[in-house]
């Protein structure tokens, strides 16, 4: 099996030392890793909720809960909250779940009851009702089993970004990772086109057979080197800007992301044990960077004067098409951003570095892997992208040019117009869906349409409606049962995992 000599990761963000990590674990014991960091050049500080590939990552790498988790602040996360991004009564909010073999049966009343309200039928379909993790948030829960299951419950975390990369840093340090604080100043590329080496303040020419690069948004290597560009995004996701600020902790950490549309995009907060994150992510054609942080601390209820400092990014939104392209490969923000609606970036970390671990080895017989690579990675992004442009795409909102844009966006990805003719005109939404191979499952866009109240503005209280009214009841009380009996307080579930520790 052939592996590099030698590689050089450059960034010391999430994307570097989860790279270092997962490299070490694989490769570590034949392979000289040295990871490169600037400290002129700031992390971006951000990314602090995850889906449940995350439980995957920590689980391969032999890394129990009880020792990253109390490490990073974290705390446990069941789902999102969309709040505000509909004005239809009855789906003001809704839950996008972690599904788990638990729902199985509500579930199937709620893609009955969504097909039914589509065609006008008088019945609730909001997801809120037929999901264990909305109800295990509702009842303050954490998504942990506190009995035995016969299957894995699937859920993500909320940590500290900055406390999750020291946490991987000090792990990947102490496997004998070779770590290296300069900043790289110039790059020099090879008549073949690959990266030689590069030129560091402190300790000169540095080379190695392999390159990861992990620089972030400037994308060091692969696209300032390499000349690699991005595909954009842009035309079909507006938002390029962000504004953090954090505010304390909130009494009840409750297990989910919120996210909460405001004027011109969408807020988050994320609960941690030390603070709550938040953050507005909006579009700078739509909004200025001051009005966005005044929309945002009015939101919080942070006052102007409140000593609590803002934090303003800037987006670039888009991915490469080559993500490996020569000795380099692009992981984290350098290789593409989407936007952090369904917190993705994390998972599409670990997805590249996985199946670059699984790749390499056969590309010296086999060079075409390396395309197949690539075309993997694009449409994994692409994938990811399809549901993201759908929650604009399907806002009902109308109190603002923005929204409206975002609604009438005629830039609109193929699949996602296949769906919403389906759903709208009363077609076979899972035979529409059966069609594409998708990143996001059959649950989740059902979801996303019912949840966001996209139904006939006229109804009928048909037999069929009067016929299942009962179940839409039956249907949450059998959540909230699942829940209280399977799953326990996630207040009292975290004291018990950080108090191992101390
Ligand atoms: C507003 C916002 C919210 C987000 N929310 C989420 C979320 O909830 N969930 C999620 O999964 N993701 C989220 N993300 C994405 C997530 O933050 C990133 O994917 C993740 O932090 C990885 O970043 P990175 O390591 O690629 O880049 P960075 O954190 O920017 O790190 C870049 C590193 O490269 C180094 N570097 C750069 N140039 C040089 C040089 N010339 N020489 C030496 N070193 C150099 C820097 O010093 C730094 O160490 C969010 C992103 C944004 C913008």
């Amino acid at each position: 099996m052939q592996i590099p000599g030698s590689i050089i990761i450059l960034g010391g963000g999430t994307a570097g030392w989860m790279a270092a990590n997962s490299l070490l674990h694989a490769w570590g014991d034949r392979c000289q890793i040295t990871l490169i960091e600037s400290d002129a050049i700031p992390t971006v500080g951000v990314g602090e909720g995850s889906t449940p590939y995350l439980k995957h990552y920590f689980k391969q790498l032999g890394i129990c809960e009880a020792e990253w988790m109390p490490a990073c602040d974290a705390t446990y996360k069941a789902g999102i909250s969309f709040e505000g991004w509909s004005e239809v009564p009855g789906y003001e909010r809704y839950f996008h779940p972690f599904f788990s073999q638990l729902d199985l049966k509500p579930a199937e009343a709620f893609f009955y009851h969504a097909n039914l309200r589509r065609r006008g039928h008088d019945i609730s379909a909001n997801p809120d009702d037929y999901f264990v993790a909305a109800s295990m948030v509702r009842l303050g829960l954490a998504p942990v089993s506190t009995k035995p299951l016969p299957f894995e419950v699937d859920y993500g975390y909320h940590f500290d970004a900055g406390k999750l990369a020291s946490f991987l840093a000090a792990k990947a340090k102490a496997q004998g990772l070779r770590h290296l604080i300069d900043t790289v100043a110039e790059v020099t590329v090879d008549k073949q086109g690959n990266l030689a080496s590069l030129l560091t303040s402190r300790h000169g020419a540095l080379s190695a057979d392999f390159f990861i690069d992990c620089s972030g948004f400037s994308g060091r290597l692969i696209q300032q080197a390499l000349g690699q560009t991005l595909h954009s995004y842009q035309e079909q996701l507006f938002n390029n800007a962000a504004v953090a600020m954090p505010t304390s902790t909130p009494e009840q950490i409750n297990s989910q992301t919120r996210s909460i549309a405001l004027s011109n995009g969408w807020m988050w907060q994320i609960p941690l044990t030390s603070r709550q994150g938040n953050g507005y992510v909006y579009s700078r054609d739509f909004i200025s960077a001051d009005q966005a942080e005044t929309e945002l601390r009015q939101a919080l209820g942070v006052d102007d004067n409140a000593n609590i400092e803002a934090r303003h990014l800037t987006m670039k939104i888009g991915r490469l098409t080559q993500h490996w392209y020569c000795n380099c490969l692009a992981v984290g923000l350098s290789q593409g951003f989407i936007e952090p609606l369904e917190a993705t970036a994390l998972m599409l970390i670990q997805f590249t570095l996985e199946r670059f671990i699984q790749a390499y080895p056969q590309v010296q017989n086999n060079p075409s892997i390396q395309q197949s690579y690539n075309q993997q990675m694009c449409d994994t992004f692409d994938g990811v992208r399809d549901y993201i442009v759908a929650h604009y795409q399907l806002n009902t909102r109308s109190d603002s040019d923005y929204w409206l844009a975002c609604r009438d966006n005629p830039s609109r990805p193929q699949i996602l117009t296949h769906l919403l003719e389906a759903w709208e005109q009363g077609a076979d939404f899972d035979r529409a869906l059966n069609h594409y191979e998708m990143v996001y499952q059959k649950p989740s866009w059902y979801c996303i349409f019912a949840g966001m109240g996209r139904f006939p503005k006229r109804l009928n209280l048909t037999p069929e409606a009067l016929q299942q009214q009962p179940l839409v009841s039956q249907a949450k009380h059998w959540c909230e049962r699942a829940a209280q009996e399977y799953f326990t307080k996630h207040s009292g579930q975290l004291r018990q995992l950080y108090g191992k520790l101390s």
